[in-house]
C-alpha cells in the first residue's frame, strides 16, 4: 500500500484459544499496512514466555487498580470472575492514532462494546475457532489451563459466540495463513477505502 493514511483502530476478538495472538502476530509482520499492537495491562500472572511489556504490561492488583482510578483505561474489566483484571491503556491508543498508526486491541466482546462508544470508526473484526468442539480441543493442545480454567473459558466463549453478529466483519480461523490473509484483505480494502493507492499485489 502507498500514500499515508490517517490512524485507526482495530480491534480483534473472539474466544480465548481462538489463536488470536498468533494470528495478531502474524499480521504485525506481514499485513504491510502501519499496524501496532496495544499492549494491554493485566494483573493475571505471566504465562511461560510470555514477556513483560510486549505481550501485557503485568501489574500488581494494586498498580492495576491506581491507573483506573487515575482514568488512565479507555476501558477496564475482571475477566472470568477470578480476580484477574485487564485493561486498555488510553495513551497508547491515542498516542499510536496521533502517530498514524492502525492501532490493533486484542481485548475481549465487552472491552470492543465499550471502545466503540468512543471510536465508532473501529474496525471490528471477530475471530472465532467454527466450533465449541474445536475451541475446547485448542485450549487443550494448549496446555496451560486447568481443567477447571477451560471450563470457564469455555462458558465464556460460549456468551462471545453468541455476540459475533455485532462485529463488522466475521473470520473463522481454520489455519493460521488463511485468517492473516482474510484479515489482510479486509485491512487493505478498508485502507483503500480511506484513500491508499492499492500495492501491485495487493489481494484487492
Ligand atoms: P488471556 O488471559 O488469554 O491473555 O486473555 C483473556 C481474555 O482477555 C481474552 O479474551 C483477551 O482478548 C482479553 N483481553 C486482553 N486484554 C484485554 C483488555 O485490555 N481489555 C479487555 N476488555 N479484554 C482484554
Amino acid at each position: 500500500m502507498s500514500g499515508s493514511l490517517p490512524g485507526q483502530l482495530v480491534i480483534i476478538s473472539g474466544p480465548s484459544g481462538a489463536g488470536k495472538s498468533t494470528v495478531v502476530g502474524r499480521l504485525l509482520a506481514e499485513s504491510g499496512l502501519p499496524l501496532v499492537l496495544s499492549v494491554s495491562a493485566t494483573t493475571r500472572q505471566p504465562r511461560p514466555g510470555e514477556v513483560d511489556g510486549k505481550d501485557y504490561h503485568f501489574l500488581t492488583k494494586a498498580q492495576f487498580l491506581e491507573r483506573r482510578d487515575n482514568d488512565e483505561f479507555l476501558e477496564w474489566k475482571e475477566v472470568f470472575g477470578r480476580g484477574d483484571y485487564y485493561g486498555t491503556l488510553r495513551s497508547t491508543v491515542t498516542a499510536g492514532i496521533q502517530a498514524g498508526k492502525w492501532v490493533v486491541l486484542e481485548i475481549d466482546v465487552e472491552g470492543t462494546m465499550a471502545v466503540v462508544e468512543s471510536f465508532a470508526n473501529a474496525i471490528t473484526i471477530f475471530l472465532h475457532p467454527g466450533s465449541m468442539a474445536e475451541l475446547e480441543r485448542r485450549l487443550r493442545r494448549r496446555g496451560t489451563d486447568s481443567d477447571a480454567a477451560i471450563a470457564r473459558r469455555l462458558e465464556v466463549a460460549r456468551h462471545e459466540l453468541s455476540m459475533k453478529d455485532r462485529y463488522a466483519y466475521d473470520v473463522q480461523n481454520d489455519t493460521v495463513d488463511q485468517a492473516v490473509a482474510e484479515i489482510t484483505a479486509i485491512l487493505k480494502n478498508q485502507a483503500i477505502a480511506l484513500g491508499a493507492e492499492p500495492s501491485p499485489d495487493s489481494a484487492c
